[in-house]
């Protein structure tokens, strides 16, 4: 039964009026599924309440950050504590020395240096990156987004290995002319790029598990093989955890395979999760490699809200409150949605694939395995379409788009999980018409 959404409309109308498609970041306009967005008025756990008082169980969690729900008591009081005592003060403060300490005890890094979002994150590291080899040409991978880096809105040019061409109107061609991209899971591309560049290619970066094309994640191998590709030739690996970190594990995709394996990236990006739902971000890396940023070294960054202690104090209390059983319970919720969904599917003879790295998981709407971007771009996103009104009226909110990750929390309870699997049979039935 199709939930009312005037209320919804009515503000949707509003804010066209006065912002851009009427959203502050593309997907929530829901072009790729068409309809009107809910306009939230509150969150609790696993639930959103809209505008016209529907309440959805949440499949986004604000794109990753909500790792333990939302409005979760223990963060909400400490951020209350924090904005009690000021909002931000451009001095440096104890969270942001207390939240660099846990980053550095749970990952890879050495050192960190707060930002105040993601795209910064990258865009900072891959300054770095160029400061410390003194090489200019970065590598990436179709698929994997960094945020709306100037260098990084870039798709690849004709043929394997040339440089790359604006991904979007406004990138000039001088700001990807040293960008090569490359199709992910494909070592013999990135074989030739070294074989071609290398002594120019100040580093790769590449989602630790791209989850922006939907979840594909790296072949058992794929980022030991980059690190060492990179190692050999003098370049630095940067791995974006901005998403994966402390969400795809304890200690993000780093923890799946890294720390498995025995390499370290040079550089990491991380947000999301580390923010608590505020606007936190980081990059991090070996010491030495950190020591070129300024104040210590000659590579300049810096930011006005950078380390603010509302934020700071948010991601602090999130990461000491994920503790593995967070992750236990995420990975338990995962496996039977992700059960559910393919059996729904199959029943309705839907063509799909469920693919997961650690804690996360999307759906594709073809046929698997999606080894990369080509892969993914064969989804059927009409039929994505249908389904995903189909949980919306069923009371769950998807992703609007066939291209994301489905995001679970620690609020994500019996209740919950099974309001999403009362809903699959219809909304796959829906995606078969
Ligand atoms: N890197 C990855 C892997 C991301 O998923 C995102 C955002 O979704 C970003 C970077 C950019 O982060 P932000 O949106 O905070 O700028």
């Amino acid at each position: 039964m199709p939930a009312p959404t005037d209320a919804s409309a009515a503000l949707f109308a509003r804010a066209r009026a006065v912002t851009p498609g009427g959203v502050n970041s593309p997907v929530r306009a829901f072009d790729a599924v068409g309809g009107t967005p809910r306009f939230i008025r509150s969150a609790r756990g696993a639930w959103l309440t809209d505008v016209d008082g529907n309440d959805y169980v949440d499949l986004i969690c604000s794109w990753g950050p909500m790792l333990l729900g939302h409005a979760h008591p223990e963060v909400q009081a400490a951020v209350q504590a924090a904005v009690a005592c000021g909002s931000s003060y451009g001095t440096p403060t104890e969270p942001e020395v207390e939240l660099a300490e846990e980053i550095v005890a749970r990952t890879p890094v050495e050192r960190v240096r707060f930002v105040s979002s993601g795209t910064e994150a990258t865009m900072s590291a891959i300054r770095l990156a160029r400061g410390a080899t003194g090489r200019d040409v970065v590598v990436k991978f179709a698929g994997c987004y960094h945020g709306h880096v100037d260098s990084l809105l870039a798709s690849a040019g004709s043929g394997l290995a040339t440089f790359a061409v604006p991904g979007t109107p406004g990138v000039p061609e001088s700001s990807t002319a040293l960008t090569l991209v490359l199709p992910y899971n494909d070592r013999a591309a990135v074989e030739k790029a070294f074989a071609d560049h290398g002594d120019r290619i100040a580093c790769l970066v590449t989602e630790a598990a791209p989850g922006n094309m939907g979840m594909v994640p790296p072949e058992p191998g794929f980022n030991a093989f980059l690190a060492e590709t990179c190692r050999a030739h003098g370049a630095l690996f940067v791995s974006d955890e901005v998403m994966t970190g402390f969400r795809a594990s304890r200690t993000g995709q780093w923890g799946l395979d890294g720390a498995v394996e025995g390499w370290v990236p040079d550089l990491v990006t991380f947000g999301k999760v580390m923010g608590g739902g505020f606007p936190a971000a980081a990059f991090g890396g070996r010491a030495d490699l950190m020591a070129h940023l300024a104040p210590e070294g000659r590579v300049y960054q810096a930011g006005t809200l950078s380390g603010n202690p509302v934020a700071t104090t948010a991601g602090l209390t999130t990461l000491r409150l994920a503790t593995d059983e967070v992750y236990d319970h995420l990975t338990r919720a995962g496996d039977t949605v992700k059960a559910a969904v393919g059996e729904a599917l199959n029943a309705a003879g839907v063509p799909h694939t469920v693919q997961s790295s650690g804690t996360m998981f999307s759906v594709f709407f073809t046929e698997g395995p999606v080894r990369d971007f080509e892969d993914a771009s064969r989804q059927d996103v009409a039929a994505y379409a249908a389904f995903f009104h189909a949980m919306l009226d069923g009371g769950v909110h998807l992703p609007p788009s066939a291209y994301e990750g489905w995001f679970l929390s620690a609020a994500h309870d019996d209740r919950a999980i099974g309001t999403v699997l009362d809903a699959l049979p219809a909304a796959a039935r829906a995606a078969a018409a």
